[in-house]
């Protein structure tokens, strides 16, 4: 059997670990000592923990006092979607959560919401949020129950489309309510200042940007208004979040943030690579003729992420051109997953209007920030072969 190098250009489902955050891992494991604890190894382990909150801090540009570290995203999303907020000495109701219907699984599910107080938002064909909706539901929201909060992400994971984020949160803000940003696919792609959002609560993942898995953090906009802690215990975390903190993961974090905030220039030309693969693409469709559809690029026009592109060809299923990709070394992924790694329907695509054909034909390619030219070549070449197939 002959072994071929693997191009593996699925990043937004999980990126490589950056060298800087295994070697800073590995010297976190090599200590010794609680970050809470008062002597040498205790302050030592502390020192880590809070020069990765620095770097995190100075890669989204805001305040390092004001992040709180997690085990991940879908802990941070659990967290801040929270029915009770502390502001000041103050409790806080909320009393509904509204939801983009494009939104990753982790927030879809309304974290501490009961069911009955969940709405989902429509989403345009290109998966922006309906503003002129959002505007009228806040409208009609009953303020004597609570105040609102909506959720919608900054990017999202499968076609890369970037919210009006700015833009919902006047609205929102206009109306007394709250917005939590799923941010998690945004760090490290785009140019991100905390500040310009304009959201309340925000939701980071490590392992999205080259960090190790496992470790996310939330950041609260103003310090004085939070969510009410999920996890009880210590007062780690300034009492926000209880639990003796994964040093070495969150060590790892912060060495990745430090290497994006040196190459992000660099990171956001990527689109420049997959402009090109989208073009080819299409030329592979035109070539073979009448016998193949072109394909549709969902979010395509729209602001997008640089690395992603999602793409459905008629009469391509995905399942099939994921299995004939990964025969040949490339790892792309499917519109959307579930844990069972099976290939299911995407509710992204669905809530943008995409045809069942166009779902169950969904490839989603997420490059990472190191131009790959010959894993994209041969992708291409791996490509022409699948739909020449579906030609003949
Ligand atoms: N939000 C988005 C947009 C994601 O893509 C992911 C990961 O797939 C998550 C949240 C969840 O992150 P984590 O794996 O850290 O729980």
């Amino acid at each position: 059997m002959v072994y071929q190098a693997r191009h593996y250009l699925d990043y937004n489902a999980s990126a490589p670990l950056l060298d800087c955050a295994r070697e800073s891992m590995i010297e976190a494991l090599n200590a010794t000592g609680n970050a809470s604890s008062v002597h040498f190894e205790g302050r030592d382990a502390r020192k880590t923990i809070e020069k990765a909150r620095a770097s995190f801090a100075s890669l989204v540009d805001f305040k390092a006092s004001n992040i709180i570290f997690t085990s991940g995203a879908t802990e941070a999303a659990n967290h801040v979607l929270s029915p009770d907020l502390r502001a000041g000495g103050h409790e806080l109701k909320v009393s509904k959560l509204y939801i983009g219907a494009t939104e990753h699984a982790c927030i879809l599910q309304g974290g501490r919401f009961a069911k009955e107080n969940i709405e989902i938002l429509p989403t345009d064909k290109n998966g922006i949020l309906d503003v002129e909706h959002l505007e009228k539901v806040l409208e009609n929201h009953d303020a004597e129950q609570g105040h609102p909060m909506v959720a919608v992400q900054m990017a999202n994971n499968e076609t890369g489309v970037i919210q009006p984020v700015k833009k919902i949160a006047e609205v929102i803000h206009k109306h007394e309510g709250f917005l939590t940003v799923d941010a998690v696919q945004a760090l490290g792609k785009i140019d991100l200042s905390i500040e310009e959002t304009g959201a309340d609560f925000l939701i980071f993942s490590s392992h999205k940007i080259g960090g190790p898995q496992g470790v996310g953090a939330i950041v609260l906009r103003d310090a004085s208004l939070s969510p009410v802690p999920l996890l009880v215990g210590g007062g780690q975390e300034s009492y926000h979040r209880g639990g003796t903190e994964n040093v070495a993961a969150i060590a790892g974090f912060g060495a990745a943030c430090e290497w994006h905030e040196s190459n992000l220039t660099k990171n956001i030309k990527i689109f420049e690579l997959r402009d090109s693969i989208e073009d080819q693409l299409d030329t592979i469709s035109r070539e073979i003729g009448n016998h193949v559809a072109r394909p549709v690029f969902f979010g395509k026009g729209q602001s997008r992420l640089g690395n992603t592109s999602c793409f459905a060809v008629a009469g391509v299923k995905s399942e099939t051109a994921l299995m004939a990709l990964d025969l040949d070394g490339i790892s792309v992924s499917s519109g959307s997953a579930c844990s069972s790694g099976k290939v299911k329907k995407s509710h992204v695509l669905e809530a943008m209007g995409a045809s069942q054909e166009e779902m169950e034909g969904a490839v989603r390619l997420s490059l990472g920030w190191e131009e790959d030219k010959l894993g994209a070549e041969r992708f291409l070449a791996a490509w022409k072969t699948i739909v020449s197939r579906v030609a003949a």
